[in-house]
């Protein structure tokens, strides 16, 4: 069987990592864990960085920070991944979900503005699967009604929109280091601020509420949110290839594009909009109903061909768990709604060889194109 995802290790990153165990400083006090900290902020021309367990961590650890609330909203994708709603709904504070735009899959920014409340306290914006949100609408209604933007980047590695990098225009910008993205620590996450103070408070609630003046006393209760000194070590080897790692997901993406963007009824995102190329974190196909009415009936006649494959997000506004929390009319967002029926994306690790590529490519198109 391909798997959708083999990560990349390299030899260097083995020895970035093993020299750190042989120093012995393997903890999150671990002085390379700021090192990690400050080049992956200053990649991102931004000033502070602070290191987490993981993606899902950064957008907790931001929304807690926040003190987002019972009463408060929060504007964000339905198309997106659990970890985008999880402490929105922890806290009791109330997602408002806008629909995907049918060409870019990413959140449809001109239906924004309308959902603005005065109880909006923040606006999530997920570059969805290597293509950035367009972002200057959202930033202007930032400005307009002073409401911070939370930018999921945890897809979004060395992606450019226009001539900024994503991770940097977010009041708060967070990453994931898990083993698919395109840059990995195995598990890890990070936050990206200009704001001193708000970094100085995710500090605090990351590493137990300890303060400098009487240690183990506490004011508040935090957590044990540190990233190790292992994970920074691998993160900086991985920081240092990620130009080629954006090369190779593109190689990828054509190779399965070229071959399979010409069957009837497979659609993929835009290669390239007026404001981005795609990165192609995940190659993903959205089928039309009218060709492939059973979507997941391909994933099982992918995985007869040996090929992995992975359905879409399935849409946050019709989460059992979220359900429960509502009484209102169940919501209508029919474009996230066909992109989780109908979305299927197939494999293109990093430590995938070129052969073992095209074998799958080929694989792909059989099938689809029964
Ligand atoms: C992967 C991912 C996350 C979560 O990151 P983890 O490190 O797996 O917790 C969050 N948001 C998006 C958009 C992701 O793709």
């Amino acid at each position: 069987m391909i798997p959708v995802n083999i990560p990349d290790i390299t030899e260097d990153d083995i020895s970035a990592v093993g020299q750190v165990l042989r120093g012995g400083w393997v903890s999150g006090e671990a002085p390379i864990v700021v090192e990690f900290e400050k080049a992956f902020a200053d990649f991102h021309g931004r000033e502070h960085g602070i290191s987490v367990p993981n993606g899902s961590i950064a957008i907790d650890l931001v929304i807690s920070t926040l003190e987002i609330g019972p009463g408060d909203e929060v504007i964000l994708p339905s198309f997106t991944i659990i970890s985008c709603l999880s402490e929105i709904l922890r806290r009791g504070a109330t997602p408002v979900f806008v629909d995907a735009d049918p060409l870019t899959w990413n959140i449809d920014t001109e239906k924004i503005e309308a959902l603005i409340s005065d109880r909006t306290r923040a606006i999530m914006v997920v570059h969805t699967y290597g293509l950035p949100v367009d972002m200057d609408p959202v930033l202007k209604i930032s400005q307009k009604f002073n409401i911070p933007i939370i930018e999921d980047s945890a897809e979004a590695h060395g992606l450019m929109y226009k001539d900024r990098i994503c991770g940097s225009m977010g009041y708060a910008s967070t990453f994931s280091f898990y083993a698919n993205k395109n840059i990995t620590t195995g598990e890890g996450g990070i936050i990206l601020t200009d704001d001193p103070v708000f970094a100085e408070r995710l500090r605090y609630f990351r590493n137990l509420t300890f303060s400098a003046e009487k240690r183990f006393v506490h004011e508040d209760l935090g957590w044990n949110f540190r990233f190790t000194g292992l994970q920074a070590a691998l993160g900086l080897s991985q920081l240092s290839r990620i130009s080629e790692v954006i090369e190779r997901r593109r190689y990828m993406a054509a190779e399965y594009i070229g071959a399979l963007s010409k069957i009837p009824g497979v659609n993929f995102q835009p290669q390239v909009t007026q404001y981005a190329t795609n990165n192609f974190w995940v190659v993903g196909a959205l089928l039309d109903e009218a060709y492939f009415p059973e979507a997941k009936e391909v994933a099982s006649s992918l995985a007869g061909a040996g090929v992995q494959s992975r359905p879409f997000f399935y849409p946050l506004h019709l989460q059992p768990v979220y359900l429960k929390t509502i009484q209102d009319d169940v919501l209508k967002l029919p474009v996230a709604e066909r992109l989780g029926r109908q979305g299927i994306y197939f494999p293109n690790g990093l430590g995938m060889s070129t052969d073992m590529l095209m074998d799958s490519v080929q694989k792909v198109k059989r099938v689809l194109s029964k």
